[in-house]
């Protein structure tokens, strides 16, 4: 086998954090999938790894040189209620690589096997949804949304019995970090201070080394933490992605997008889309997010005051308190800018003198209320609003055409054309080259839930991956209006999104 350049820093420097464990071995190791890309950027040999011996190290079988697995321990808020020990249950960190871009990444199992911190489950995975977490996985990252991704699937041979008995399989996922919320909050609830400074130490050393020397180190974390949650959240919510599942185990303090369990895309837009089996209430409906990101920051800002002033100097307590809040308070106005920028790009427009974003999110949000009112798929509303802006081809029919009754879609985009001249008098890009970069902004393929299941049902019922790998390719380049991509990029017909669910995969 190949060399892993393994250095764990994790296991090396954070002894206490977790415990050693190894991998079940598994009866048929199959490799189902090898994401050759990913193992270039990582330094591996991807012809290598597609022989028996990759497969066997993919399913947990065979170790490379220099792993060191440990099942993290952390805690987390699932649905608004605190799990003091939840952890690795079902996954397994292998170590750290460092990437051809002098990165340090992660590489983990989801689906090797029980561990201390398994409960109840039985440690597994099944194919199913680790080939769904290589799709939407794949299809962020196409995105340019920050996220976790995955190296390999692989096929275990072994039956995982959940309603129904499905084929197992076990995901190697590559991170910046595994490092969440939920990590923080373990160590805060049994009071371990020493082990919260540490663990913030380490995070800072690992994701914001210009922190170290500051001079409220912990208050920066927090800002910087924020900041990213700010820029992801804003882009997910530009694509339609609805997470599923925000509990505070699964955000992740680098500010990827971590942990695709019922995760999928909104086709009709409509702020309380739910696909989720499990979220009764809508607490992670598409439109709560911003406000669920702000609630585990300030789950997060809690870990810290304890870092950040003594429990029995009261008045110290109390300047904690606000400076923490004021960062928690500034989120929502971070999220916001970034979410503009994101629409704006999406509108065609220039950046404008912040005099003018009352009126753009006026012009966006009224936009959005006329895909609303008509259920208009979300995706390709905003895709047929690109066409529209190339004014030399007449190219506004298709958009129209998504709109039962155009009138008040007319009255907008005059209003919206008569904003984009204005950049334009002012220099801006003309209509072609607007067009263009519109285009750019908003993607021609989503992983469309119908085609995803479509791909998913081939691999677990008839062993057959072509759909799957057909659509990833599709994924792959979700800004190119390539004709032999049609078919990924229709909507679902009605019925099927309507009473369209997501598992957790548990
Ligand atoms: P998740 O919903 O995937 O974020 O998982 C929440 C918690 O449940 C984590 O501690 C997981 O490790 C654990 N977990 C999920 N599925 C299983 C399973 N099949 N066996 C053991 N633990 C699991
Ligand atoms: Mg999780």
């Amino acid at each position: 086998m190949p060399p892993f350049r393994f250095d764990n820093t994790y296991a090396r420097e954070l002894p206490g954090f977790y415990v050693h464990w190894k991998p079940a071995a598994v009866p048929a190791p199959r490799l189902l999938f090898l994401n050759d890309a990913l193992a270039d950027e990582l330094q591996l040999d991807a012809a290598a790894l597609r022989s028996a011996d990759g497969a066997a190290l993919f399913a947990g079988n065979a170790l490379p040189d220099g792993a060191e697995p440990i099942a993290q321990a952390y805690a987390g808020h699932q649905f608004g209620g605190f799990s003091p020990q939840l952890g690795d249950g079902r996954a397994l960190l292998l170590g750290e690589l460092i990437d051809h871009g002098g990165r340090r990444r992660d590489i983990a199992f989801k689906g090797s096997g029980r561990t201390p911190f398994s409960r109840g489950g039985d440690g597994k995975a099944a194919v199913g949804p680790m080939l769904r977490e290589v799709l939407i996985g794949e299809a962020m990252h196409a995105l340019g949304i920050p996220t976790t991704r995955a190296l390999a699937v692989a096929a275990t041979g072994e039956p995982v019995h959940r309603e129904v008995t499905l084929p197992g399989a076990v995901l190697t996922r590559v991170a910046a970090s595994h490092l969440r919320v939920g990590t923080f909050q373990f160590f805060a609830a049994q009071g371990e201070l020493d082990k919260l400074r540490q663990l913030a130490d380490y995070t800072i050393a690992r994701h914001d080394p210009a922190l170290a020397a500051a001079p409220e180190r912990y208050l920066a974390l927090l800002h910087a933490v924020a900041a990213r949650q700010a820029a992801l959240i804003a882009q997910w919510m530009n694509v339609g992605f609805i997470h599923g599942v925000m509990n505070t185990d699964n955000m992740a303090l680098s500010g990827e997008t971590i942990d695709y369990g019922p995760c999928a895309f909104m086709e009709a837009y409509d702020p309380a889309t739910v696909f989720s089996s499990i979220d009764h209430g809508g607490r992670y409906a598409y439109g709560n997010q911003p406000q669920i990101a702000r609630w585990n920051l300030a789950r997060f800002a809690e870990t810290l005051l304890p870092l950040m002033a003594d429990a029995e100097d009261e008045p110290a307590i109390q300047r904690a308190v606000a400076q923490v809040t004021g960062v928690i308070d500034e989120f929502p106005g971070l999220y916001a800018a970034a979410l503009l920028d994101g629409q704006r790009a999406k509108l065609g427009l220039l950046k404008a003198m912040a005099a003018d974003d009352a009126a753009d999110r006026a012009l966006v949000q009224d936009w959005l209320a006329l895909l609303h009112a008509r259920s208009v798929d979300f995706t390709l509303g905003w895709r047929r609003l690109a066409d529209a802006a190339d004014e030399s081809e007449g190219r506004d029919a298709p958009l129209r055409a998504l709109f039962v009754e155009p009138a008040a879609l007319d009255a907008w985009l005059a209003r919206w054309r008569e904003r984009c001249a204005r950049d334009d008098a002012a220099g801006g890009p003309g209509a072609g080259e607007r067009a263009a970069r519109m285009r750019r902004a908003s993607p021609w393929v989503i992983p469309r839930n119908h085609r995803v299941e479509e791909a998913l049902a081939a691999a677990m019922s008839d062993d057959d991956l072509m759909p799957f790998e057909r659509l990833l390719i599709a994924l792959r380049r979700p800004y190119d209006e390539a004709p032999e991509l049609a078919p990924y990029a229709e909507p679902a017909p009605a019925e099927a999104t309507a009473g369209y669910q997501t598992f957790c995969g548990t």
